[in-house]
């Protein structure tokens, strides 16, 4: 078998030598808008969009098209003469473009039919419909990106927070290839000494110094675990906090949940247990997607229907990346505030998401002390709100990202989020760590020069030198068409 980067290689070398042919695609969404967008890319763009397109004043042939500038005319049908749509165009000459082939933008009116009628055209003319993705992946297959800055541009465009949206362009802008790279320039710098070595042993190249190689390794597996302990950060930039709500009826969960939206969103009632189910509402803390999850309850019960409830409510909480636990501060607290906490203790185990204590009604007069609280959740933060008057809530809200971002230093040095990416930076640790293993040993260089370069293998899978076809096939699938 073929190690995987060779594969790369060839396979990129194929799919760039497919790229010959010009392709087609709407890019702007679906349905009615003011303005449509149909993107041409390829060595045949200028040529089917100048078939396409009859500018409104004559422009002297040595100057047409002009590249880089908006032109106005129309867009008609070469076959009939028949004007399709009055359009400004863009034709945009290789390389200074998206996919740094010539492309050409053409800006037409934003209806369904004009576009798809524009398509059909550039189609009849000679082009291919583009597949999702396909420009990016021609982005990336001409070098002019790398594989982490083409997931940063979905990444982008699908930001659902303003700090995933900021995550998503430092990707894109290649921050975090930058820090691969170093990891891998240094783990490629213990290789090659190796290699060097066994190659041209008559060469007398004198042997690796031990130190030296142990140096490099350690080099590349510090700026792995530095990337790695930003992780968690990243992904909670990009995906949101998962935040879940629990306590026994009536503490306030559904009142804390509004007062954290700053909206009535659950029904708020003075009967105990009348959320029967999950209510599940997005919000944002300092930019930071929350998904906040109001839970039923966790006991198990007879009822059928509470069932349910209980059963979404234990994988809303099992699943969340911090829990509050919500009592009320002007009742004793009663054996079903004990229940939740040891269900809730049952179901996180040893290495749960973190519990910040949450002493609602500090509006009323207070029947139980911080003590007393904490005795439910011992060394978790407490946080003292009023969900009806809306007191706490901001401490609450920082407290919150603290816990889950551990500061705002942290999620700074975020540049991991995907777990693609993850998984890839701790195969390469523990191949560098093998390495470093096989080298304390005192085993042939060989041994060491297999575990490096499985790690630079794991690397390159990041940043796209040893992408195979499959995994950019599963990737771009998920872009958007036109993009
Ligand atoms: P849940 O069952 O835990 O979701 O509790 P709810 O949010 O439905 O609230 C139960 C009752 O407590 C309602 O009558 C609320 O208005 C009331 N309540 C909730 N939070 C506070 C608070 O901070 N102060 C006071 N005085 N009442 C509250």
């Amino acid at each position: 078998m073929r190690p995987s980067t060779e594969v790369a290689q060839v396979e990129a070398h194929d799919a760039h030598d497919a790229h010959t042919d010009t392709i087609v695609a709407i890019a702007t969404p679906p349905g009615v808008g003011a303005v449509g967008i149909v993107r041409l890319s390829g060595p045949q763009a200028f040529a089917i969009g100048r078939a396409l397109f009859r500018p409104a004043r004559r422009i002297p042939e040595s100057v047409y098209p002009p590249s880089h500038l908006l032109t106005y005319g129309h867009i008609i049908d070469p076959n009939s003469g028949e004007i399709v749509d009055e359009v400004l165009i863009a034709f945009l000459r290789a390389p200074r473009t998206y996919t740094r082939e010539d492309m050409v933008e053409i800006n037409a009116h934003g209806g369904p039919l004009i576009l798809r009628r524009i398509v059909e055209l550039a189609l009849a003319a000679g082009a291919r419909a583009a597949q999702p993705g396909e420009l990016t992946l021609r982005a990336f297959l001409n070098g002019r990106i790398d594989l982490t800055q083409a997931e940063g541009v979905m990444a982008l465009i699908n930001a659902g927070s303003d700090a995933g949206r900021r995550l998503a362009l430092r990707q894109m802008q290649g921050d975090l290839s930058a820090r691969v790279q170093a990891a891998r320039t240094a783990a490629l710098g213990a290789l090659t000494r190796i290699e060097a070595s066994i190659d041209f042993p008559e060469e007398e190249v004198p042997p690796p110094d031990p130190a030296e190689l142990g140096d490099l390794m350690a080099q590349a597996r510090d700026e792995i675990a530095g990337l790695l302990a930003g992780a968690e950060s990243g992904r909670i930039l990009r995906e949101g906090l998962r935040v879940a709500i629990v306590g026994r009826p009536n503490v306030g969960k559904s009142s804390l949940l509004n007062a954290l939206l700053g909206v009535e969103r659950a029904i708020v009632t003075p009967i105990a247990g009348t959320t029967r189910d999950t209510v599940e509402e997005a919000a944002q803390i300092n930019g930071v997607a929350l998904h906040l999850v109001d839970t039923a309850g966790l006991t198990a019960t007879d009822d059928p229907v509470e069932r349910l409830g209980v059963e979404r409510s234990r994988t809303a909480a099992r699943e969340a990346d911090l829990l509050l636990l919500t009592v009320d501060v002007s009742q004793p607290l009663t054996e079903l505030d004990g229940q939740v906490a040891t269900d809730l203790h049952a179901l996180l185990g040893e290495e749960g998401a973190p519990v910040i204590l949450v002493m609602n009604k500090a509006d009323l007069p207070r029947a139980i002390n911080e003590e007393e609280a904490q005795a439910l959740w011992p060394g978790a933060p407490v946080v003292h709100t009023s969900a009806l008057e809306r007191a706490g809530v901001a401490a609450l809200e920082e407290e919150i990202v603290r816990m889950a971002l551990g500061g705002a230093a942290q999620a700074a040095d975020a540049l991991v989020s995907a777990a693609r990416h993850r998984d890839a930076l701790r195969r390469a640790d523990e191949q560098l760590a093998a390495a470093q293993a096989t080298l304390a040993n005192t085993l042939p260089l060989d041994f060491v020069s297999v575990d490096l370069r499985a790690a630079l293998e794991a690397l390159g899978e990041i940043t796209g030198e040893s992408a195979t076809a499959d995994l950019l096939d599963r990737i771009f699938a998920e872009f958007c068409i036109g993009k």
